[in-house]
């Protein structure tokens, strides 16, 4: 059994065969789902997936990109409301990002800290997107200390995966594990200690090797398993047990669901 710790199944790439994708992950082994927000407004259709499948369960969270349009006082509040729901598991995507830039930079760190601030109310771990933003963004959760949470779709240096490490954060890697010239992220995934390590796809984006280029999905996890487990010389079942264990210890509202419906 896997988990795919985040991906967007609101998105549109999924609107015209979420269910068959939804069959698909269960039959390649993909057990639990965990389906991530990135805008407040689309929270309550994410909430109705989770409340569909009883393995999937969702999150409430504003992305950095669009940080603009919510980092205003009050949204966290809204945050809290929102994760009510009882498949809400985790805060997030939260974080910084400034390779894109899509937003300003204080609007993100302002929403970041609202959401750090929100999980620590709530109780529940938050889920980082960073990207050339380490500095800030070990700054952010320097502030607030009581945080916890996993910084996803991993593609920082080493200094970073350390730092994330030494807050007691957990990694999760992608399919970007499985590309060619992802090298640095490779040595990455040989040292980060077994019972810190997540996988995901973050699909509908970054298929990996051999779907690369084309939509990704939750069952494509078991690509980044397999290149995780060889990278440290482990079995498949291992890394799967692993990460499944981190997974429902990080995320401890999840509970493990014997169906698919
Ligand atoms: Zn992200
Ligand atoms: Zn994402």
């Amino acid at each position: 059994m896997l988990v795919d710790s985040h991906c967007h199944l609101n998105f549109p790439e999924f609107k015209d065969d979420l269910p068959e994708t939804i069959k698909r992950a269960w039959d390649q082994g993909i057990k639990t789902i965990l389906t991530v927000n990135t805008k407040l407004s689309e929270a309550r259709d994410l909430q109705k997936i989770a409340d569909t499948y009883s393995h999937v369960f969702c999150t409430v969270g504003v992305h950095p990109h669009d940080a603009a349009g919510y980092a205003k006082p009050g949204l966290k509040e809204q945050i809290i409301l929102l994760a009510e729901h009882k498949k809400v598991v985790a805060i997030g995507e939260t974080g910084l990002d400034c390779y894109y830039n899509k937003s300003p930079k204080n609007m993100q760190i302002d929403s970041f800290e609202q959401h750090l601030s929100a999980s620590i109310d709530l109780d529940l771990p938050v889920i980082i997107h960073t990207r050339e933003a380490d500095e800030n963004t070990i700054k952010c959760l320097k502030n607030f200390p009581k945080a916890k949470g996993v910084f996803h779709c991993f593609s920082g240096s080493e200094n970073l995966a350390r730092q994330a490490l030494d807050l007691d954060y957990y990694i999760s890697f992608s399919g970007i594990l499985t590309f060619k010239k992802a090298e640095e992220l490779k040595e990455i995934a040989k040292f980060v200690p077994l019972d810190r390590i997540l996988v995901e796809t973050d699909s509908p984006f970054l298929a990996p090797i051999p779907h690369r280029g084309k939509r990704n999905e939750p069952a494509y996890t078991a690509h980044t398993a397999e290149v995780l487990a060889e990278l440290r010389g482990i079995s498949f079942p291992d890394i799967s047990e692993a990460t499944t264990n981190n997974f429902f210890k990080l995320f401890s509202k999840a509970k493990v669901s014997s169906s698919c419906a």
